[in-house]
């Protein structure tokens, strides 16, 4: 592809913040710009007219991709596909990035944010050229997104690894924050749940909150790397960033393992392993999901 296929325009949008970025059709960004997140009216518009602002200068958009915070309607053949489904956030459910982008007129890619933070790693960061990358982020909630072969993975939707319900740690009855699991992985280990349960967050935890926490993140990885197999997978949020937590979740891991899968029972120090592209892999992953888009609709 070259520069006369048109470029590509990226939105990786937060809870916080949206950042947009205009890109050739190689990937390389040439412009980008941050705004805040307000109400879907106000976001959206100035989402586009930026978009339009940027084209003005760089040159023709051909194709679009969004790596949002959600829940967020990915089947595409659902008629609110690209619409954020049932978010706390005020406003926001009902926010449809397929109609806000559709006058564009231009292939459309949306997926979630932790399948674009996914995207970004499998292409420039810790998973580089592996061919199944599992990327698992522990923030305000947890979620996982799985590239396989460049592609990102999902199903009828997009998959929610964050609500199992993991074996409890022994002699932990605390029952957790989820409003409909309980004690599902984001109702134990997510940030908001570690604030519940002991009012400071991990990164300021004693070495048996951290071992709990890792306890239950070991469970998800065991039962990740049993459902897909993944070459890596890549642990990153506020949350992963607690001193000795990847550490334990290693040791952990390999252990609920028990040796059942043999490239699996090393130390995992090249297995499970923090992101590398921190917060620049988002936006590069919605600049990929709308390069494939593009390179779909020529196909
Ligand atoms: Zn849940």
């Amino acid at each position: 592809m070259s520069d006369e296929d048109g470029l590509i325009g990226a939105i990786e949008a937060g809870g916080t913040k949206f950042v947009l970025g205009l890109a050739r059709a190689d990937g390389e960004l040439i412009d980008t710009h941050r705004l805040p997140t307000t109400t879907p009216d106000e976001t959206f518009a100035a989402m586009t007219s930026w978009l339009r602002a940027a084209a003005d200068r760089h040159g023709r958009i051909a194709a679009l991709g969004v790596a949002s915070f959600g829940p967020l309607r990915t089947d595409r053949s659902a008629s609110d596909w690209g619409t954020i489904t049932t978010t706390p956030k005020p406003h926001w459910s009902g926010a449809s990035f397929a109609r806000a982008l559709g006058p564009f007129g231009v292939p459309l890619a949306i997926d979630t944010d932790v399948t674009g933070a996914a995207l970004g790693e499998w292409l420039g960061g810790a998973g580089a050229g592996r061919g199944t990358v599992v990327y698992t982020t522990v923030g305000t909630g947890i979620g996982t997104g799985v590239i396989s072969g460049g592609r990102p993975l999902a199903g009828s939707g997009h998959y929610e690894a964050g609500h199992i319900r993991p074996a409890r740690g022994a002699g932990d009855d605390w029952p957790g924050i989820c409003p409909y699991h309980g004690d599902c992985l984001e109702g134990l280990a997510s940030g908001p749940a570690i604030m519940a349960r002991w009012e400071h967050d991990l990164s300021a935890g004693s070495a048996q909150e951290i071992g709990l926490i890792a306890d239950y993140l070991a469970e998800m990885h065991a039962a990740l790397v049993l459902l897909h197999m993944p070459d890596i997978a890549i642990l990153g949020g506020g949350v992963a960033k607690a001193p000795g937590l990847i550490e334990a979740v290693r040791a952990k891991t390999r252990a609920k393992l028990a040796g059942y899968v043999e490239s699996w029972d090393t130390d995992l120090g090249a297995h499970i392993v923090p992101p590398a592209l921190g917060d620049l892999a988002g936006l590069a992953g919605a600049v990929e999901l709308g390069r494939q888009a593009l390179c779909e609709s020529a196909a």
